[in-house]
């Protein structure tokens, strides 16, 4: 005689809300989908998550608390103790690169916000992650002051080399043309 178990359909564990049992023990179906755990004796439920995400369960994994989630919770809490610690390295006074952090501003979409100071003078509100990954390392002038550069450097050039500059210009965007192209061929031969 198999012990009773509870039914847990309908029953909510945190973000998960049970649907039905998944499959019965012991039985054909469950020995096809498991052939090699036929000893396997808890009963397994199908569970959906806040987040749309199907999991499968086992009555002690949900009933012991252990589970609350599909996963994403977990992986929430990751991302936020990682935002915490960019926070915690982020001080007003330093310095990264051109930019020189005043003070904190209210979060935006959930990211810390910074304002920061640029060397040119400039205010400029940059994101926790951008300043300590280095995504953004100016007002915005650094990519000014790279371009004008860049358009110096051009204007010394020679008129043979300013023609092969043209040249090459021309083969890499052809090159990308074509890139481009041969995607969307595979793209449409996938949907074919
Ligand atoms: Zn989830
Ligand atoms: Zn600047």
């Amino acid at each position: 005689m198999p012990r009773q178990i509870r039914d847990l359909s309908g029953e909510q564990f945190g973000r998960l809300t049970v649907i039905s049992r998944a499959y019965y023990i012991d039985t054909e179906d469950y020995c096809k989908r498991k052939p090699k755990k036929t000893k396997y004796s808890r009963p397994i439920w199908l569970c959906v998550c806040e987040c749309g995400k199907e999991v499968e369960k086992s009555s002690a994994q949900l009933e012991g608390n252990r589970c609350r989630s599909c996963g994403c919770l977990a992986e929430e809490h990751l991302a936020d103790m990682s935002k915490q610690r960019e926070l915690k390295t982020i001080h007003p006074g330093d310095k990264y690169n051109k930019l020189t952090v005043l003070h904190r501003l209210p979060n935006k979409d959930s990211h810390g916000m910074w304002m920061c100071r640029c060397e040119c003078g400039n205010l400029k509100a940059v994101r926790s992650h951008s300043i300590t990954s280095g995504a953004v390392k100016s007002c915005g002038c650094l990519r000014v002051e790279h371009f004008k550069k860049i358009q110096q450097n051009y204007n010394n050039l020679s008129k043979e080399e300013k023609a092969r500059c043209r040249d090459d210009k021309r083969k890499r965007r052809q090159k990308e043309e074509e890139r481009r192209a041969a995607e969307k061929q595979s793209e449409l031969g996938h949907a074919i």
